[in-house]
């Protein structure tokens, strides 16, 4: 025996181990490197990466984004693309801070303060040294090319200073201003949070909390009083007002009671006002008892926005605990009374309230209104309530000076921004649009440490000092920077600067600002903009330092690399990196920072339902590369359509890997038969030399359209149709070419074996972005001499496919489908032999009878109108939707039979036209024949028997069990042997004898008792 030209494959691709050996090949032939190397110079495609947070390792959910940024750039990097592969970490803000505080059992900013900046500053780095390394490690198992060691940090001094640059112009904009506020507000993390890290996934969460009806009495009118409602117990002490809606009418009841009478439609009142009546009546607070209550005079006021869809449709106002209470309290003039500190604890002069929490003192609030019979009910309200995204502990409303950045000059601009930037899906755009049209000011600052420091220096003589770079800051300094490490607390705060106003000495703002300022600057600080001068390493500054080898570019590379042509990330980023960078782009450039984008919905798991880590469903991507394999992570990824939730799991991942088998068998198929007759091709000659079949020709016509449709769908950022063009491509290669060309393999016929192999190739190609590993440990086994990895071999130039020849056989392979159908529904085996096939509606296929009657195995095809009865009903999920009301005249006229065929599977029906996919279709045949149809083609098949196709149904079903036979006794694919058969099949061996020799490699065929075969001795 020669040595085998390739290696034969296992029945079954063991994932994980050929991916670890491919990752080892791929490190020490360098295959990353010489792509880049292979591709330098050649046309630019500008990806930004958008940071991941340093603060875990590699989830399933990451593992997604970063597969789908991988697959495209490695797709462009076979269309010879030179790209930046620059990855990036986001290292600061609140993530960080909370992983450090857990460890360190911190419990609120008091003891973070005690355990001394300084140090806390070094543990946050620690976490993000741990997990930038996590990161890494996680992603090049996944089989993401990067060029890691170069990744950006956004706690770089260089990021941190473009941020400064950027925050200057706004200042000098005029747009940046100290807000006095009522916003959500953390009381652990002690901070406010901004518009946009409220929209985040997991901020409203379903909770119950305490439904009140509270009496207030009134003062003027002996023995009545207002009856509200709130689900906040905690603010019933910073009550001022009580609103009335003045148009609706209002009610006393028998016991004084003044409630909405809509509220209640039930009850008789004993007096009835409109609501602008009730204004100004004076009540007593509910918690006069205590000092602030009982220095304001409480007064009900009218108010437009008071609903009457819940409670009592009186509602408390507590200007200093509600966003809208706040407005309204300014617009009234309204005293403000804020209850709790910054840590949402009650201030001293709340007497016996004094030092709890908003949740803490929630009961002893109720407890109180009860013994001072006030409470007029109190139970429990479901409702979807914010909570931080960090520490997910419920939010409050509180007031608050923070740095906003003034939007309204800016909103046009970004929207004009956004209109240049193409969306996938095209939803997205929009949403980005509404939030662009209902942005509010930009609250930028937060009461933290971990984070970029604001740069604001604001002074006594009224003026504010911005500083807009280190080189700035080091100039104006009074002392300090001897010991400034970083830009960043607490060093930073050591460092006053000299007011440019009247020459005082000023110190920082103790606020940091908003994570999302780090990330969004990432087109500026990363390319060098504005840069005089390439600075190698130049990015690897303060707490970067060491970590990454990255330049600061220059800003004529800026220049080529700005904007980027594509960036992908999680739905929610529209409201976060999104347009954190787009906002950034526009203050700074006026233009939109990307030209197109694909977003993404969530992942949630196999049974729909969001991975926790308490649930028990959660998948690291450690176990998801053990029990499936990066390659079938991959696989699920891409096939999942954008605009819906990823069910991620490891069911779906069996059903994928017994998917990938059909490929596998494919190659494995080419690699025995090619084996068996030495076939050794070469890459120099790839298109097939051999005189071609009809259906070898078929199928690189076939492999073409493949290849282009692929091509078309990378282009679109679609791989959901990458993958749905790759599953039909390989079932017509399988169960198509394959099947039907099995004798000719088995010959050892050239043609076929330079076709599979054509197609084999292309198909590696075509599929390396998304099974990097699968493809390339193919290729390697596959192609003798080409390129040493599948991902330098370039992009399949093919020529435009022969789309009328392909519709064709697509027709053949639907007339097999449906002929399969009506013989299933008849309950005839597939083995079985029949006389006839009538084939109406499919007139391409014309032309392949004899290659259908093969398949369908029947003696004659004929085309001619099908007899039968035709039944037609509406696709009522598909239908109804489209149709609402007259839904029900289409369902009658299909019913009474009144209605038209149309061509192309279509129906007119009550004056209107059905596509294919809007109704459901059945035929049922005349006595004798089984019929099938879809999408205009119909066929019937005759069912009935006769001696002789009986007599060779039993030969195809001897044969089945001959091969099995062979199978289970170990023989080789080209081992001969000697069957016996029992006497009784002596009429068939008379009459078939020599094809079913020939179908299992018989060299004799003999009579005896019972089945058996031997294997021939050579010779025989
Ligand atoms: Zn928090
Ligand atoms: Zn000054």
């Amino acid at each position: 025996m020669p040595e085998p030209v390739f290696q034969p494959l296992p029945t079954v691709p063991d994932h994980p181990g050929l991916e670890e050996e491919i990752l080892a090949w791929w490190e020490e032939r360098e295959t990353f490197r010489k792509l880049r190397e292979q591709n330098r110079g050649g046309p630019i495609f500008s990806f930004f990466d958008g940071p991941v947070t340093a603060n875990k390792t590699l989830a399933v959910h990451t593992a997604w984004g970063r597969t789908l940024k991988d697959v495209f750039q490695r797709y462009k990097a076979l269309r010879g693309y030179d790209q930046r592969y620059q990855n990036g970490f986001d290292c600061q803000g609140l993530w960080i801070e909370v992983g450090v505080e857990r460890e360190l059992g911190l419990n609120s900013k008091r003891e973070i303060e005690e355990y001394g900046l300084e140090e806390f500053a070094r543990r946050c780095r620690d976490v993000v040294v741990w997990s930038s390394r996590e990161l890494m490690r996680g992603s090049k198992r996944l089989g993401q090319w990067m060029d890691w060691g170069n990744d950006y940090y956004t706690f770089s001094d260089t990021n941190i200073e473009y941020v400064w640059r950027m925050l200057k112009r706004v200042h000098e904009q005029k747009w940046l201003y100290l807000g006095h506020r009522s916003t959500e507000w953390c009381p652990r993390c002690g901070t406010s949070l901004s518009q946009h890290e409220l929209t985040q996934s997991g901020v409203y969460q379903e909770r119950a909390d305490p439904s009140l009806y509270v009496r207030l009495p009134l003062r003027d009118r002996a023995l009545e009083s207002l009856v509200v409602w709130t689900t906040t117990p905690w603010t019933l002490p910073a009550n001022v007002a009580a609103a009335v809606n003045p148009t609706a009418e209002y009610g006393r009841r028998t016991n004084g009671e003044w409630v909405a009478v809509a509220r209640y439609p039930g009850e008789s009142f004993a007096e009835r006002k409109p609501g602008s009546e009730l204004v100004g009546w004076r009540y007593t607070g509910p918690f006069d008892t205590l000092a602030p209550g009982a220095a304001v005079e409480h007064r009900v006021i009218e108010w437009g926005e008071v609903t009457l869809d819940e409670g009592t449709g009186i509602v408390h106002i507590a200007p200093g605990c509600g966003g809208e209470d706040f407005e309204l309290g300014n617009r009234e003039g309204l005293p403000i009374l804020t209850p709790v500190d910054e840590a949402g604890r009650f201030y001293d002069e709340y007497g016996w309230l004094h030092g709890l929490s908003t949740v803490e003192a929630a009961d002893q609030i109720v407890g109180n209104l009860g013994e001072r019979g006030l409470l007029v009910e109190a139970g429990l309200y479901e409702h979807r309530y914010p909570h931080c995204w960090r520490c997910d502990t419920p939010l409050i409303f509180r007031i608050a000076d923070d740095w906003f950045i003034w939007v309204r000059d800016l909103r046009q601009p970004m929207l004009d921004a956004n209109a240049t930037v193409e969306w996938t899906p095209q939803y997205m755009g929009k949403r980005m649009d509404d939030w662009l049209r209902n942005m509010g000011d930009w609250n930028i600052s937060r009461r933290r440490y971990y984070g970029l420091p604001l740069p604001f220096y604001p002074c006594a003589c009224g003026h504010l000092n911005v500083i807009g770079s280190r080189a700035e800051l080091e100039e104006r300094a009074l002392g300090g920077l001897e010991q400034l490490e970083e830009l960043r607390r607490p060093w930073i705060d050591r460092v006053p600067v000299r007011c440019e106003q009247c020459g005082e000495a000023v110190e920082r703002v103790k606020e940091v600002g908003d994570v999302w300022l780090d990330a969004g600057i990432v087109p500026f600080s990363t390319l060098g903009w504005q840069n005089p001068e390439w600075i190698p390493e130049g990015y690897a500054t303060g707490a970067a330092r060491g970590l990454t080898h990255a330049d600061l570019p220059d800003h004529s590379y800026w220049e080529r690399w700005f904007p980027a042509d594509w960036v992908s990330e999680m739905r929610e980023q529209i409201r976060l990196w999104f347009y954190s960078q787009l906002f950034m782009s526009v203050v700074l450039t006026g233009r939109a920072p990307f030209r197109q984008v694909l977003g993404y919905e969530k992942m949630l798991d196999e049974t729909g339902r969001e991975m926790h880590g308490s649930w028990g469903n959660m998948i690291t991507a450690e176990e998801a590369f053990a029990r499936m394999g990066a390659d079938v992570m991959r696989w699920q990824y891409c096939a999942q359509p954008p605009d819906r939730n990823l069910l991620f799991g490891f069911g779906p991942a069996e059903q994928i890997k017994r998917e990938l088998l059909t490929f596998w068998n494919s190659v494995n198929v080419f690699v025995i038969y090619a084996n068996v007759d030495s076939f050794s091709p070469s890459w120099s000659q790839l298109e097939p030399a051999s005189e071609l079949q009809p259906l070898d020709r078929w199928l690189i016509e076939r492999t073409h359209a493949f290849v282009r449709d692929a091509e078309t769908s990378y282009e679109a950022y679609m791989s959901v149709d990458v993958m749905r063009t790759y599953v039909d491509y390989v079932d017509d290669l399988s169960n198509w070419y394959i099947r039907r060309s099995r004798s000719r393999f088995w010959k050892g016929e050239r043609a076929a074996l330079e076709t599979l192999w054509y197609a084999v190739v292309q198909t590696l190609r075509v599929m390396a972005p998304i099974l990097p590993f699968l493809t390339d440990h193919l290729w390697r086994n596959v192609v003798l001499d080409g390129p040493e990895s599948v991902h330098l071999s370039g992009w399949p130039e093919v020529p435009e496919p022969d789309r009328a020849l392909l519709a064709e056989i697509a027709d053949v392979r639907r007339v097999v489908t449906l002929a399969h159908q009506a013989r299933a529904a008849s309950g005839l085996k597939l083995r079985q032999p029949l006389r006839r096939l009538v084939v109406e509606g499919a007139p391409g296929v014309e032309a392949h009878v004899r290659e259908l009657a093969d398949e369908v195995r029947v003696k004659a095809v004929e085309f001619a109108p099908v007899e039968a009865e035709l039944l037609v009903k509406p696709n009522l999920p598909v239908l109804g939707p489209r149709l609402g009301t007259e839904l029900r005249a289409v369902q009658q006229a299909l019913q009474a039979g009144e209605f038209e065929e149309l061509e192309g599977g279509r129906f007119r029906v009550a004056g209107r036209e059905l596509e294919p996919d809007e109704v459901l279709v059945e035929r049922s045949g005349r006595e004798g024949s089984a019929v099938a149809s879809a999408d205009g083609v119909t066929v019937a098949l005759d069912t009935e028997l006769d001696d002789e196709l009986r007599l060779e149904g039993r030969g195809y079903d001897l044969i089945r069990q001959v091969n099995s036979l062979r199978k289970e006794q170990g023989l080789d694919l080209t081992d001969r042997i000697v069957l016996t058969l029992p006497e009784t099949e002596a009429e068939l061996v008379a009459r078939h004898g020599d094809w079913i020799k020939d179908e299992v490699l018989a060299v004799e065929i003999r009579l005896d008792s019972g089945l058996r075969i031997e294997k021939a001795s050579s010779g025989e």
